[in-house]
């Protein structure tokens, strides 16, 4: 039987794309035996504060996190700022512009695929966005709705990727802009599941180095995203570059993820834990 982790470091709730309310996601992290929760929402922080109180409720340990959303050498990709002061300023201000830029985007993504013959998808879209911020997953969602296809992995192939009529080329934060605000909010940065990203391992191991040089300090190796092969693979990385290693469900609700809460395995052996200097991380019998 695998030993399930009671920590997780990455989640999302319906402040970004998630579909739980930041006080049900952590009712279903209890309920999956975990101890130890970051919500991590995409470029917003502002589920944190009904999470922590539903976190002191449930006996659990709520780690305040943010996924910043980062354009690097044209490419997209994930930095997770885990231990961070949600009110630090320029973190603050650096979201809020990511989330202009994301309405920008959205009234792109809706024109293009007005073209293609599908209208109403930024009211249908946000409508599943609420007042959170307003992302593909929304789009997939109302695409779904009006019966553009019954799985959202294909509904994002066929509409919202590179080159199909959904998807609008952005520019996010830049990698130091975003690596500097989490460091500047007291907060760890964290590469996130490096294995989704389709770039090759020279210029992975450039971001790494790049990330690194910012002040990055982890990198996840267990995530709902890789594969057993990608954890030992990344852990690997890791070790070459120093970086600790962190692990997370990347949970967005049932339907929508890769995982189900509470099934994260351990890191491999020859991992540094991020966590492993957090007190608050520690089981109670590990404190001294
Ligand atoms: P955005 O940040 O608005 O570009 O949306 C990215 C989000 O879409 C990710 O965080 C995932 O939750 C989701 N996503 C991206 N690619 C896929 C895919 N192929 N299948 C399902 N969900 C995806
Ligand atoms: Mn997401
Ligand atoms: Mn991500
Ligand atoms: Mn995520």
């Amino acid at each position: 039987m695998t030993n399930y982790s009671h920590i997780d470091l990455h989640s999302h709730s319906n402040v970004s794309d998630g579909l739980l309310s930041p006080s049900a996601l952590v009712q279903h992290a209890a309920e999956h035996g975990l101890k130890v929760l970051a919500l991590t929402d995409h470029d917003d922080t502002a589920g944190l504060a009904e999470a922590r109180i539903a976190a002191e409720q449930h006996g659990i340990t709520l780690i305040p996190g943010v996924e910043i959303s980062v354009t690097w050498r044209r490419r997209t990709v994930h930095v997770v700022g885990l231990r961070v002061d949600a009110t630090h300023a320029p973190l603050v201000e650096g979201l809020r512009q990511i989330r202009a830029g994301r309405h920008t985007r959205a009234q792109g993504m809706a024109a293009s695929l007005e073209k293609a013959g599908i209208e109403g998808s930024l009211e249908g879209a946000y409508r599943y966005a609420g007042e959170g911020i307003i992302s593909r997953t929304h789009f997939a969602r109302f695409l779904m709705e009006n019966g553009y296809g019954n799985e959202m992995r294909k509904v994002f192939k066929r509409f919202l990727v590179k080159g199909k009529p959904g998807y609008v080329e952005h520019h996010w934060a830049g990698l130091e802009e975003a690596v500097g605000w989490i460091l500047g909010a007291g907060g760890v940065a964290v590469i996130a599941h490096p294995g989704r990203y389709d770039m090759g391992r020279p210029t992975m191991l450039e971001l790494i180095e790049e990330f690194r040089s910012c002040g990055g300090s982890a990198i996840e190796v267990v995530t709902g995203s890789h594969t057993p092969d990608q954890y030992l693979e990344y852990a690997r990385i890791a070790a070459m570059f120093g970086l600790q290693a962190s692990q997370g469900s990347d949970y967005h609700g049932q339907g929508l993820s890769y995982m189900e809460m509470g099934r994260l395995p351990a890191l491999p052996a020859n991992c540094v834990p991020v966590w492993q200097n957090w007190p608050e991380a520690a089981l109670p019998a590990e404190v001294h």
